[in-house]
C-alpha cells in the first residue's frame, strides 16, 4: 500500500481519520501542529507515544523540500533555492528581506504549461502539479535554514497556481490555519497569466489575498506573441473577468508588466493600457524584462521606464517600477532549473 501525504490533509481531516482508524483524535491536533512546524520524521513529534508514531509512518509520509542549491545574492540577501522533492522533481524558491519581515516566492508546478515566450518556466515544459504540502514545505525550509519567521508569501515561481486550483486553494487554506502557521491572506498574493474562468471561481471563494495578473500588454496582437493564453482568453474577457474580482473582493488588483525593448514598452503602449484600465480598482507593476537564454528579448532602459510609468500616472493610474532583487542570482524564477536539469548547462556558481 503507498503512502498517504500527511501534511496535505486538514485538522478536520486528520481528526477524522484519526477517529475512524481508533487513534486518539486530540492527539490529530499535536501532530498537526508538528507538522506544520517542519518536522522531516514522526520520530521528532516527542509528545506522541513510540506506538502511535509507528503507526504513522506506516500509513503517511511527510512531505519536505529537500536543499539541492542555495544562491545568496550578494547586493540584498536575497537568497534563491533550488528544492528537490521525494521524486526526484526540482522546483525554485526566493527568499527576500524587506524592512517588515521575510517573504518567500514560491513554486505552485514542477515547470508550466502557458508556454510564455519570456520566461524560463515556460521553455522548460510542464512535468506535474505540486501537493499542498510540497508548497508548505518550501516555506518550512526557507524558516528553518534561516531561523526565521516568514511572514508573506507569494505564489508567484514555478508554475501557474490557477491550473494546480484545488491543490493552491488547499495550500492557502492551511497554510493561514491558525493551529499551522497563521499566515494571514492579507499577505499572500497570488500571480495568474490570465486563467479568466479560475478567477471567476476565486472570486467566489471569499479569500482576502492579493491577486496579480501577469499582462505584460496593452493589446491582443502584443499579448498574444508573447502569451499563448491569450489565444484562449482575450483581454477583454480577462479585464472583464479582473473588474468583477475587484468589485466581488473589493481588493485591488496587481498588474504585472515585464517591459521588454522595442515590444510593449512604447509611449503608445503606455496610453493604450492607461486606457483600458481606467476606472479598474488596480495597480500597475513595471519591471524590466529579465534576458533569458534562448530569448532575444532585453530589458527597457531606465528612461523608458520612467518615461512609461509617468504615462499612467498622469491618465490617473497608479503604476510603480520594481526594485529588482537578487539580480545577481537570477532571482526570477525557473531559469535555476533549466540549468540544473539540462545536460552540460551551466550553473551558477556565486555560491556562499
Ligand atoms: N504563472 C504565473 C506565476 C508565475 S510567473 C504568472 O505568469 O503570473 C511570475 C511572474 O514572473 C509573472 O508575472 C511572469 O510574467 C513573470 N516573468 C516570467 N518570466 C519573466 C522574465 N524573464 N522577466 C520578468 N518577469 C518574468
Ligand atoms: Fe507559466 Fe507564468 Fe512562466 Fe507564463 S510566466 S510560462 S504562466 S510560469
Amino acid at each position: 500500500m503507498s503512502l498517504e501525504d500527511i501534511k496535505s490533509e486538514s485538522l478536520e481531516e486528520l481528526q477524522e481519520q484519526f477517529r475512524q482508524e481508533g487513534q486518539p483524535a486530540y492527539k490529530a491536533l499535536q501532530v498537526y501542529q508538528w507538522l506544520h512546524r517542519g518536522v522531516s520524521s514522526f520520530d521528532e513529534m516527542t509528545n506522541i507515544s513510540k506506538a502511535l508514531r509507528q503507526y504513522l509512518a506506516k500509513r503517511y509520509y511527510i512531505s519536505v523540500a529537500n536543499i539541492e542549491k542555495k544562491l545568496v545574492s550578494d547586493y540584498d540577501n536575497t537568497i534563491k533555492y533550488l528544492f528537490r522533492f521525494r521524486d526526484g522533481e526540482y522546483v525554485e524558491s526566493v527568499l527576500m528581506q524587506y524592512h517588515h519581515g521575510y517573504s518567500i516566492c514560491i513554486s505552485t508546478q514542477v515547470g508550466c504549461k502557458m508556454g510564455c515566450t519570456f520566461c524560463a518556466t515556460g521553455k522548460s515544459g510542464y512535468s506535474r502539479d505540486l501537493t499542498p504540502s510540497e508548497m508548505l514545505a518550501q516555506v518550512q525550509a526557507a524558516q528553518l535554514d534561516n531561523h526565521i519567521r516568514i511572514s508573506n508569501i507569494v505564489l508567484m515561481g514555478m508554475g501557474e497556481p490557477l491550473d494546480n486550483y484545488d491543490h493552491v486553494i488547499k495550500f492557502l487554506r492551511l497554510v493561514s490555519s491558525k493551529e499551522g502557521m497563521n499566515i494571514g491572506m492579507r499577505h499572500i498574493s497570488l500571480s495568474t497569466c490570465g486563467l479568466v474562468d479560475q478567477i471567476y471561481r476565486l472570486a467566489e471563494e471569499g479569500l482576502q489575498l492579493t491577486l496579480s495578473v501577469s499582462l505584460h500588454a496593452p493589446n491582443d496582437e502584443i499579448r498574444s506573441r508573447t502569451m499563448p493564453v491569450n489565444k484562449k482568453w482575450p483581454m477583454e474577457q480577462l479585464l472583464k473577468a479582473c473588474r468583477y474580482y475587484a468589485k466581488k473582493t473589493g481588493r485591488r488588483i496587481s498588474f504585472e508588466y515585464a517591459m521588454i525593448d522595442g515590444v510593449n514598452d512604447s509611449d503608445a503602449c503606455a496610453r493604450e493600457l492607461a486606457k483600458r484600465l481606467s476606472g479598474m480598482l488596480c495597480h500597475v507593476n513595471l519591471i524590466p524584462v529579465n534576458p533569458v537564454r534562448g530569448t532575444k528579448y532585453q530589458k527597457s532602459g531606465r528612461n523608458r521606464l520612467e518615461r512609461f510609468c509617468s504615462i499612467l500616472e498622469r491618465a490617473g493610474l497608479t503604476a510603480t517600477i520594481r526594485r529588482t532583487l537578487g539580480a545577481d542570482i537570477n532571482a526570477s524564477c525557473g531559469q535555476l532549473r533549466r540549468n540544473h536539469t539540462q545536460k552540460g548547462g551551466a550553473i551558477v556558481e556565486n555560491i556562499r
